[in-house]
């Protein structure tokens, strides 16, 4: 940790050694370095010596607050190969049961074998459908249990988790959920693989604080997702540099979700392209009547369109 200061050496290093215990401090020009304390544990003494007279500015590394996430490995194989690079396919939403049922058998016949089965949706308007919810478990389980698929679903409620447990291999915490610490706990201590997506406009330390909690409370398969700075009808785009970095500075896989950040199909292949090189994957929505589909319509490709898109690849 850096400590970038203007004013009295000795008065501001004499506060920071009551602050936080037993600490190694070294000096160079306008800079504190410190050291000697216990990583992830520095975020309780942040606060009080950025409140110090004279303290410009604090610089941490993010092995220093996220000590779990920078050194623990998540890349796995089980229950699929997150080493070589993956496509989860599917609906924006679990509207129909027909329709999902054709969907699925299209992506598989195309080598999809993760797919998209969400039953929960979190709606700006509550006005809006919220998808089946559990009453949609049954009929999915009959589909899986036919198909054979690893389904990949959002909950937007740790109570949610014991009545999908059986429907859903990998469970999505949602761009909104990405700071939900209580849904984030409980979802670790499952054996599940967590999918954890980017807030938009969440920085590279604000994902990586909750990677830890995922990390802390024993989550052992991480898979994380960039979906862009919007939600609803704004502005596409698509934080590359974020995949970059965690590529360059973690072992947790990282796909690109090219339909929340693009949001029409056009765009969605654009980003495709830009992202593919980059990640481990993509999400995509995907749905065999994408004119029916209630919710992001616009963006939820075709099966001829995925095609096209795997082909593009
Ligand atoms: C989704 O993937 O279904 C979804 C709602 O995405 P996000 O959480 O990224 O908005
Ligand atoms: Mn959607």
């Amino acid at each position: 940790m850096k400590i970038f200061f203007d004013g009295d050496k000795k008065i501001i290093s004499s506060h920071i050694k009551n602050i936080i215990p037993n600490i190694v401090l070294k000096f160079k020009k306008g800079v504190i370095y410190v050291d000697g304390f216990k990583k992830g544990f520095i975020s309780n003494y942040i606060p009080r010596i950025s409140a110090i007279d004279g303290v410009l500015r604090i610089d941490t590394d993010l092995d220093e607050i996220a000590p779990l996430s920078s050194t623990k490995n998540f890349h796995f194989k089980k229950p699929f190969n997150s080493n070589r690079k993956f496509i989860i396919a599917g609906p924006c939403v679990i509207d129909n049961f027909e329709i999902f049922k054709k969907t699925v058998i299209e992506l598989k016949n195309l080598g999809v074998n993760i797919i998209r089965t969400p039953l929960f949706k979190p709606r700006s308007s509550p006005y809006a459908w919220e998808g089946f919810g559990v009453k949609g478990i049954k009929q999915l389980s009959l589909i899986k249990n036919k198909y054979k698929f690893i389904s990949v679903m959002e909950i937007l409620d740790y109570r949610l988790i014991e009545k999908i447990y059986d429907v859903c291999d990998i469970i999505q915490i949602g761009a909104r959920n990405m700071r939900n610490y209580v849904l984030l706990k409980e979802v670790a201590s499952t054996e599940k693989v967590a999918l954890l997506k980017r807030h938009p406009y969440a920085t590279l330390k604000e994902l990586i604080l909750s990677v830890e909690y995922l990390a802390k409370y024993g989550a052992k398969k991480i898979i994380l997702c960039e979906r862009g700075d919007s939600f609803s009808d704004g502005i596409p785009s698509m934080n590359i540099n974020i995949i970059k970095e965690i590529k360059k500075s973690f072992n947790i896989p990282i796909i690109a979700d090219i339909s929340h950040s693009a949001k029409n199909i056009k765009k969605s292949f654009e980003f495709a392209l830009k992202s593919f090189r980059y990640s481990d994957g993509l999400m995509v929505e995907v749905s065999s009547e994408p004119n029916n589909s209630p919710i992001d319509t616009r963006q939820v490709m075709s099966i001829e369109e995925f095609k096209n898109l795997l082909n593009t690849l």
